[in-house]
């Protein structure tokens, strides 16, 4: 097929649907050269192409190298340049386009087909000799680094000695003489590096600069990033090569970056920083401190110079009209970059801007109210993921804060945590459980595995689009970026900040929303959910099919479910309930007590603990369903470890210390988590699960008594694998409730239910259902069951599974679709093939995933069951899975 598509010069091959194999980058700059837009010409090289090259042991497919020259003459043709023409010389740039954007990953090449001799033709051509040979030092640097291999800062330090032996501070003080005294010395170096001359024919120029963007698509950063963000590696990248203009020809020139809306907190606001006389890469490097583009934005944005709306009126009011031409046409905020050559306006990229979670909450709505999308649409396009940012703490208000210094607001969300300076010290930290902020002078793409392991980022240099703070924006966590005074000590055992010192270890706090840093920890608070969060969540509510509920056992967390929305608690774990010292205690000496009498007496001490307990959740959860699961604990969680602890539950007890000590021993299981757990304790110690169902139906009448409320009790019980098993437990359970009812003098409505969490209770759901009114899939044990993979121990070995392409996804995050999926789906056939009206639910840590929860929508399941802070996130996931 076609391996190169051409665009410029008023139309175009390509349009936007055909990212998948323009990229990106190369299908919006071809549908905004449709839209007559002014986009320098140019062609994008395919990303079949680049996935051709792999497969091919990097050799190209027959007829790229015919497609390319013709795509090049179009160019010369709309420009009326020429590729290596002496006098009057096309220059071209040479960059990257995956189809998912990549920040900063992959490389990019400037000023391309400048030689020796094109130079002076520039010089001649533009009548600013200074510009050309700059530009042609510029094209040397980017090229030995990108395509040669040499280092950035090699170039640099030969800069900095010929600018100390002259005297010079500023690069603006060199002449075109001294520009073309730096280029030989370039040159020498390249070629005392590499034993050949720096290339000066700009077709194998242009060769070289495809061949490494092509490469770059296999370099490490790349690969962790893919790696962070799911993009598989088959797509490729595709090459944009287009015809170079210049922001750096002089007071006329400028280029900037631009977000149609605010990219931080949604507001309907150009946001957007510029330089004038300066190159693309001079704004998002961070090396000159860019100014904003609106009046407005200078204060918002803390620029002191004059804004491009004051310093070109006409050209930002050009600007302006191309914004919100492509605002429309995209109907979404677009991340804009553009290029001003003596007053002229070119674009050079447009993309669906990267946002926080909050801003992404915003332009939904008021997409929706401004009439440009529908409800549906606005609920698609928040990510449910990226919900979690809001839902994270802010600073307390009132809290006593220190402040060291302050940077730019880069991404929101408070925390804290101890100082580390480097990437990988950040990760190993992490990996040790320690919450650590990484400290750099800047963030470059090489850290993102720190970043990604870190508590929150803070950066000494950097504006608001610099490459990483966008990336932090991506991955949610707070970033404040160039707090201008922070100084690194020489050794990078410490920081200067605000005049003090912070050493490695100690506690700083950042809040990516305000860019301010404090000294110590300081203290935070919930989020606040109302405003766009409830507008967006109320639109979701109204798509959603499945329920949501919570796995709560406290009264706190119940409240906080109910907050988010949760509709019930789909799980409490009641041996969670246990852990409070009073309680293990008596727990310890029923499960150590070897007679059933004794076993009973230590029983009597914890049901009044399990009745105030369900008593208080009932009255939180009024009028919703509470699933109540009965006693599933590993019993080695509560066995006692140490002779004190075996002397202190005797003494509780009144028993022999020896033989409690006997009994633990006894107790103690080479597999507990495929031992003496769930149902089987239940089995074999029947007063303990009646015990419960006591507490809890007591509870249920007194709450009904009390408010006049219902309460719907769901009983549940774990780990079955057998229909005797459900049936056995059942008959007990239906005589306590029976009981209870008779003494209150009332009766309730309840459920009786299981949990499928082994691979035999799925395949036998048929017969299982005939002893319960619903399932619910606890994945967490049917993973760890169908892998025969501990979730203790898998913690060791998964990572690398899943780093090495052997697994998807640790499994245990977002369900194995294929194997634990198809049990849960012939579990939910079977069981609803004898009882049509089986409710069933997800319970397990994947009923907060999106991934997963898309899946349970598509079984059928009547709800999902997730912890109360991804209440939302299953909400919204639920809704887009359903729509
Ligand atoms: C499960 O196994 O998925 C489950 C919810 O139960 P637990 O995590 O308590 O074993
Ligand atoms: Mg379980």
């Amino acid at each position: 097929g076609k391996l190169v598509y051409a665009f410029g010069g008023g139309d175009a091959e390509g349009r936007t649907g055909m990212k998948d194999l323009l990229g990106g980058k190369g299908a919006n700059l071809a549908e905004m050269a449709s839209l007559g837009l002014p986009v320098p010409p140019g062609f994008t090289i395919t990303t079949e192409v680049c996935t051709a090259f792999y497969a091919n042991g990097r050799q190209y497919p027959d007829g790229l190298r015919e497609e390319v020259a013709s795509a090049l003459a179009k160019v010369e043709e709309v420009v009326g340049a020429r590729f290596g023409d002496a006098s009057n010389p096309l220059l071209v740039s040479v960059r990257s386009g995956a189809r998912a954007s990549m920040p900063g990953m992959m490389d990019t090449v400037l000023n391309l087909g400048l030689n020796d001799e094109t130079a002076k033709g520039l010089a001649e051509r533009s009548g600013d000799e200074r510009f050309a040979y700059d530009s042609y030092r510029r094209f040397i640097q980017m090229y030995a680094d990108v395509v040669l291999g040499m280092a950035h800062h090699d170039f640099e330090e030969i800069l900095d000695d010929y600018k100390m032996d002259r005297d010079y501070v500023l690069d603006t003080e060199l002449s075109a003489s001294d520009w073309r005294g730096v280029i030989a010395e370039y040159k020498r170096a390249v070629e005392h590096r590499l034993g050949e001359p720096f290339p000066q024919d700009p077709q194998a120029q242009l060769w070289g600069a495809i061949d490494a963007v092509f490469g770059s698509w296999m370099n490490e950063r790349s690969k962790t990033y893919r790696r962070l963000n799911n993009i598989p590696e088959a797509w490729g990248t595709a090459v944009n090569v287009q015809a170079m203009v210049f922001g750096n020809m002089g007071q006329t020139s400028a280029t900037g970056v631009a977000f149609t809306r605010d990219p931080s907190t949604g507001e309907n606001a150009i946001y957007g920083e510029y330089l004038i006389n300066a190159q693309g890469e001079d704004v998002v490097a961070g090396i000159r401190t860019p100014q904003s583009l609106t009046r407005d934005g200078r204060e918002r944005q803390g620029t002191d110079g004059p804004s491009l709306e004051e310093a070109m009126p006409e050209t930002y009011a050009e600007l302006l009209s191309v914004f919100e031409t492509l605002e429309s046409h995209y109907r979404d905020m677009q991340d804009i970059e553009f290029t001003i050559q003596e007053g002229t306006l070119w674009m050079l990229q447009t993309r669906t801007g990267k946002r926080t979670a909050k801003a992404a909450l915003k332009i939904a709505v008021d997409l929706c109210e401004e009439g440009k999308i529908d409800a549906r649409e606005a609920v698609m396009r928040v990510d449910p993921s990226a919900l979690d940012q809001l839902l994270h703490p802010t600073l307390d208000p009132d809290a006593p804060r220190d402040l060291l210094t302050r940077g730019l607001p880069a991404s929101p969300g408070a925390a804290s945590g101890e100082v580390v300076f480097s990437a990988d010290e950040a990760e190993a930290a992490a990996n040790a459980g320690r919450r650590v902020i990484l400290v750099r002078v800047e963030t470059s793409p090489e850290d993102i595995h720190g970043m990604h392991a870190a508590a929150g980022i803070l950066t000494a240099r950097g504006g608001m689009t610099s490459h990483a703070a966008v990336v932090a924006r991506g991955m949610g966590r707070p970033c404040v970026c160039g707090a201008g005074d922070l100084r690194m000590e020489k050794d990078g055992e410490a920081v200067i900040a605000g005049g003090r010192r912070i050493g490695r270890g100690e506690a700083i706090t950042i809040d990516g929303a305000t860019g301010e840093v404090f000294f110590g920890a300081v203290p935070t608070v919930e989020p606040e959910l109302s405003g766009d969060f409830a507008t967006l969540m109320g639109w979701a509510d109204g798509f959603r099919r499945m329920g949501v509920r919570a796995n709560a056992e406290t009264p706190l967390d119940a409240k906080t479910a109910r907050g988010f929305g949760a509709e019930g608690i789909g799980l409490c774990r009641t041996e969670h309930m246990f852990f409070d010292a009073e309680r293990i205690l008596a727990v310890r000496e029923m499960i150590l007590s070897e007679s059933e009498s004794s076993r009973q007496a230590a029983l009597a001490k914890l049901l009044p603990h399990q009745r105030s307990d369900f008593t208080e959740l009932f009255t939180v959860m009024r009028g919703l369903p509470v699933t109540v699961r009965l006693l599933d604990p590993p019993l080695h969680e509560f066995l006692p470890q140490s002779d004190e602890e075996i002397a202190e539950v005797a003494r509780a007890a009144g028993a022999d210390p020896e033989a409690f000590s006997r009994r633990a021993r006894q107790l103690e299981e080479q597999n507990p988590m495929l031992g003496h757990r769930g149902c089987r304790l239940g089995i074999s110690y029947p007063e303990i699960y009646e015990m419960q169902v006591r507490a809890l139906m007591e509870a249920a009448c007194d709450v009904v008594a009390e408010t006049g409320e219902a309460v719907v009790p769901e009983v549940m019980v774990p780990l079955v694998a057998t229909r005797a098993e459900l049936s056995r437990l059942r008959t007990r359970i239906e005589a306590v409730a029976d009981a209870v009812f008779e003494e209150k003098g009332r009766r309730l409505d309840y459920l009786v239910g299981t949990m499928i969490e082994l691979p035999r209770a799925a395949l036998t759901a048929d017969e299982i259902a005939g002893d319960a009114e619903f399932f619910s899939f606890g994945t967490n044990d049917l993973t760890q069951t169908t892998f025969g993979l501990s979730r203790d121990d898998a913690g060791s070995f998964l990572p690398a599974y899943v780093k090495n392409g052997l697994l998807p996804q640790d499994p245990f995050v977002s369900l194995d679709k294929e194997g634990v999926g198809a049990l849960v789906r012939i579990a939910a056939e079977k069981g609803r093939a004898v009882k049509p009206d089986l409710k069933l639910g997800i319970c397990g840590e994947h009923g907060g995933d999106p991934a997963s929860i898309a899946f349970c929508e598509g079984v059928g399941l009547t709800y999902v069951s997730c912890s109360p802070y991804r209440v939302p996130i299953a909400r919204l996931a639920a809704a887009q899975a359903a729509i």
